[in-house]
């Protein structure tokens, strides 16, 4: 099976994809019920209620909801759709739908229907979605909620299309069971606590964005030998495999040409994520052989979520078109890099200024150094809940790997902002004149293009952005962007109050802006860091300055109900204490479901593959030395050939054993009772199992007969495309 599979994987012709005659500009969105195309489908009324919902969050009632579901309908079927869906983002991480068609039959005729209340609300059987005890079975009842502040789209598979809505997922209770509530929730906090600071700076603003750009990485594997790999297959990843010869020593692969069938599939894949409104504009090769990214132009963080969610189920249905598949998971392949998801976030106000892009004139760059200090000072308290936000069982494989951000949450602002926060540190302890210290603060103009890169570091300023650099690569992005929206708007609303505490003493605004800063800064300046935070020296350090370094998933997400978490979020109604406990538990869950899945699988693999083809080959060995000891040789005359069996075999005893080991430690783990105990024996005695059992199969790999192995082999997952 592994040879046929190469030899249609050599075989593959590259899949051309003619446009000719559709124009960029025209795709753009053709898939997508844009304000640009309400006119024409919505009533006067109707457009105002979906306008003002979407800009101000203003509650549509049911009548203007009948209207608008009536223009959107008749939008869907001129474009040929048939069904629609609510489309949610439960707390499996991935996107979901359940189709009802327009066709209601009527008097034996069928007759097209789509009501205000089925584009608001629906309530889909969501009993077997993750609730973590939120919902009983006795009330298991989940609503989805339309969110008009994401347009609607229609989603084409080969043949038929669907009209999209996206979706909020609650419970009859009321709770969250998805992304996508709570990340709206943060949204609007942030709007309001960065609206009330910009007031010190800008009378004129009313409305904050959070705004978002996700580089994506990943992987392309063509499919045949896809198919061959039941690791890739159940757990996205390989379990086992030996190190090709050549992987990415020679940095030849980053930025390099892109291969035409690749090429291709990009192609095709940005046509189609453009239909759908998703703004991709760059491509290029990763580190890794066989790795990628692509990125859009960052949009709000609620839409550019969507769209990242929307992009990964639409890049793997692009990719079975040229016979490849994406493998999304952060960690696909041992020794070479892994992927992520690069959070690009900021905020822009309503009258067009980013509050992170430095301005040229004092007074800019006292508002530039507000939002800056602050997030620094929100990151630094929060840290430890940026790092649950991130923790899953493949995102363990990255942090703290030597490629990716480590474990521990740290800030890089580069060489020139880390000399304006020491003067303003040192400037305001000797002389509180604003004047004087706001000119320390003056920052070169320049500073945009020039801020230095630091690829090491998990949170990284770069020019008028911070980057987080850490999320997985498979992972919902909403998940880290509530904790991040949440912490900088606690933040501001706390810097807000202490500022108006001075001014209300009789200390001038600016003066007691400056002063507040300098506290916070010097309150949280131990999470700053400019070195290389790959080294064994910033394990030491950070410990030194007290910052955390959670390297497993089940000891991350306790900060998702730690006190502090509890109480932030709780405070702004992002999250109740019990939705926090159903979340953790969710996420314990996943992920002791994804190690005993991974260990179910290198079992299978072990015993069904990897010992027939090692005893095969041994088996020849030996018949080889009766043969030549047949024909006359001495026993030291075969001694090498002894040697070859005795070490497969010492191999193979050794896999044999730890595999045995790791099954019966899955067993003792299943019956733990707890699910944080559970989730930890999962961390601690099973998946501990699962390098050492590598280290002996793949060995094997290297010593048995190339025909006799049944699998891909990196060098052929890696290179054959
Ligand atoms: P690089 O790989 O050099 O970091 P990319 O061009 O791949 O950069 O991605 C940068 C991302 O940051 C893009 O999605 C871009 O739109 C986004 N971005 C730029 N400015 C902002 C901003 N103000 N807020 C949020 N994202 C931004
Ligand atoms: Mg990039």
């Amino acid at each position: 099976m592994r040879f046929k599979a190469i030899e249609i994987a050599q075989e593959r012709p590259s899949r051309k994809v003619d446009l000719t005659g559709i124009s960029v500009s025209e795709n753009f969105a053709a898939n997508v019920f844009t304000e640009d195309v309400m006119p024409s489908y919505l009533s006067k009324d109707a457009l105002t209620a979906i306008k003002g919902a979407i800009k101000s969050g203003t509650k549509i009632s049911r009548e203007a909801a009948t209207l608008i579901a009536s223009g959107m309908k008749a939008w869907a079927e001129e474009r040929g759709v048939t069904h629609y869906t609510h489309w949610f983002q439960p707390l499996t991480g991935s996107t979901a739908e359940k189709h009802d068609s327009f066709f209601e039959p009527q008097d034996g005729r069928a007759v097209s229907k789509f009501s205000g209340n089925d584009l608001v609300q629906q309530e889909p059987d969501a009993s077997s979605l993750p609730s973590g005890g939120l919902r009983n079975t006795f009330e298991a009842r989940g609503y989805t909620a339309w969110d008009p502040s994401s347009p609607v789209f229609i989603y084409e598979n080969t043949s038929g299309k669907t009209l999209c809505i996206p979706t909020v997922f609650v419970s009859y209770n009321g709770d969250a069971l998805d992304y996508k509530a709570p990340l709206l929730k943060s949204l609007s906090l942030l709007d309001r606590a960065a609206t009330d600071v910009c007031k010190y700076f800008d009378p004129e603003v009313t409305h904050v964005q959070g705004s978002l750009g996700i580089e994506q990485e990943y992987f392309l594997v063509d499919r045949a030998l896809y198919t061959q790999r039941p690791d890739l297959i159940m757990c996205g990843r390989t379990l086992f495999g030996y190190m090709a010869a050549k992987n990415q020593q020679m940095d030849d692969h980053y930025f390099g040409s892109i291969p035409d069938r690749v090429f291709n599939y990009m192609y095709e894949m940005e046509v189609e994520a453009h239909k759908l409104g998703i703004p991709l504009r760059t491509r290029h090769n990763e580190v890794a052989p066989g790795q990628y990214e692509c990125a859009p132009q960052f949009e709000e963080i609620n839409l550019a979520v969507d769209h990242n969610q929307l992009l990964m189920d639409l890049m793997d249905e692009v990719a079975a078109k040229h016979g490849f598949k994406v493998l999304l998971h952060e960690k696909p392949f041992a020794g070479i890099n892994g992927s992520g998801k690069h959070n690009n976030w900021s905020m822009i106000s309503d009258t067009g200024t980013n509050l992170l892009g430095p301005g040229n004139d004092p007074d800019s760059n006292l508002s530039f150094l507000t939002f800056f200090i602050n997030t620094i000072k929100a990151v630094h308290d929060h840290a430890d809940l940026i790092r649950a936000s991130i923790a899953t069982a493949g995102n363990d494989h990255r942090l703290g790997a030597n490629e990716a951000p480590p474990a521990i949450i740290s800030i890089f602002i580069g060489s020139t902002l880390t000399e304006v926060l020491n003067d303003l540190e040192t400037n305001t302890k000797t002389d509180r004149g604003s004047e004087k210290v706001i000119n320390i603060a003056k920052i070169p103009e320049i500073m945009v293009d020039n801020t230095d890169r630091n690829r090491t570091s998990p949170f990284a300023f770069t020019g008028n952005k911070f980057e987080l650099r850490a999320v997985g690569s498979a992972q919902n992005s909403a998940a880290p962007m509530t904790a991040l929206n949440t912490a900088v708007a606690n933040q501001l609303i706390e810097f807000k109050g202490k500022v108006d505490g001075l001014v209300n003493s009789g200390m001038e605004t600016n003066a007691a802006i400056l002063q507040v800063l300098k506290d916070e800064l010097t309150a949280s300046k131990r999470i700053l860091f400019e070195g290389n935070g790959y080294s064994d020296e910033w394990v030491e350090e950070a410990a030194k300055r007290g910052l955390s370094n959670v390297k497993d998933t089940p000891s991350a997400l306790a900060a998702l109900v730690s006190d502090s978490t509890i109480d932030v979020m709780t405070k702004h109604d992002i999250f109740s204490k019990r939705e926090l406990e159903s979340r953790h538990e969710i996420q314990l869950e996943d992920y002791q479901k994804k190690i005993q899945i991974e260990g179910r699988i290198i079992d299978d693999i072990a015993y069904t593959k990897i010992f027939p083809a090692t005893t095969r080959y041994m088996k020849e060995v030996a018949e080889a030395i009766n043969a030549l000891k047949a024909s006359g040789m001495t026993d030291s005359d075969v001694a090498s050939h002894k040697e070859i069996i005795a070490e497969v075999n010492m191999h193979f005893s050794r896999l044999k054993s730890l595999v045995d080991e790791m099954v019966e430690e899955r067993k003792k783990a299943n019956k733990i009772d707890g699910n944080e105990e559970r989730a930890l024996a999962y961390c601690f005695n099973v998946k501990s199992k699962f390098d050492d059992i590598r280290y002996h199969a793949d060995k094997l790999e290297r010593l048995v007969d190339d025909r006799l192995w049944e699998f891909p082999k990196y060098r052929e997952l890696l290179y054959i495309k």
